[in-house]
């Protein structure tokens, strides 16, 4: 299978361009949602969790209590890794039970921390979908109703726009309105489909 991952900064259009390319009836699987998933109850990783960090760590109704765990996890780097050495190889589990399942002819990945997490060594191509700094801004402060200096801070946490640009195999403009997003989108599917009707 062809694996296309797709990533960027918060806001830059990656659940956009998702869309438009599943419109051309390419599976996507969204780390994202994966990563809600393996922590929900029943899901080895709670218990995991819970064992490691305690059972405050969870809610009345025994489901994660997520803003605890931030707090707890991410007040230092110990802790940080040891939530990542449960989480990480849960979700890329997952993710490669999705990908075996895929039956159509490119998947694409969609991976918001592709390059901050590193290890995703079996992508076969990488999209990075890039606006300036002061869109992105905007854009996130209007969808996700944050101030702008909170999502000043996540763009910190993220990889910068010149790191992104230099590692991507491939780029999407997203500085203009849909009609331009959907043109570049058309263009690089036709050219994934034919890269992947080569590969494999
Ligand atoms: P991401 O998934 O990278 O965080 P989204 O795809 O959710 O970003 O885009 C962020 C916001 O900006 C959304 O509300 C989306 O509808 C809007 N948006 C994205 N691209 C465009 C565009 N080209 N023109 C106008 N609005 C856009």
């Amino acid at each position: 299978m062809y694996v296309v991952a797709l990533t960027g900064g918060i806001g830059s259009g990656k659940s956009t361009v998702a869309e438009l390319i599943a419109a051309h009836g390419i599976t996507v699987i969204d780390a994202d949602v994966i990563a809600r998933h393996v922590v929900e109850p029943g899901m080895p990783a709670l218990e995991q969790i819970t064992h490691t960090f305690g059972h405050d760590l969870l809610q009345a109704d025994g489901s994660l209590d997520r803003a605890a765990l931030r707090q707890t996890a991410f007040s230092n780097d110990k802790q940080r890794l040891r939530l990542e050495a449960i989480l990480h190889p849960l979700i890329r589990g997952e993710i490669m039970t999705s990908i075996a399942a895929s039956q159509s002819p490119y998947t694409l990945l969609v991976i918001p921390l592709l390059f901050e997490s590193g290890g995703y060594t079996f992508v076969d191509a990488t999209i990075v979908v890039d606006c300036p700094e002061q869109l992105q801004l905007q854009r996130t402060t209007e969808r996700d109703k944050v101030s702008e200096s909170d999502a000043r801070k996540i763009m910190a946490s993220q990889w910068s726009r010149q790191d992104r640009l230099e590692a991507a195999d491939h780029i999407i403009h997203n500085n203009d309105d849909i009609n331009s997003l959907w043109e570049q989108v058309d263009t690089l599917h036709q050219q994934l489909l034919e890269t992947a009707a080569d590969t494999t």
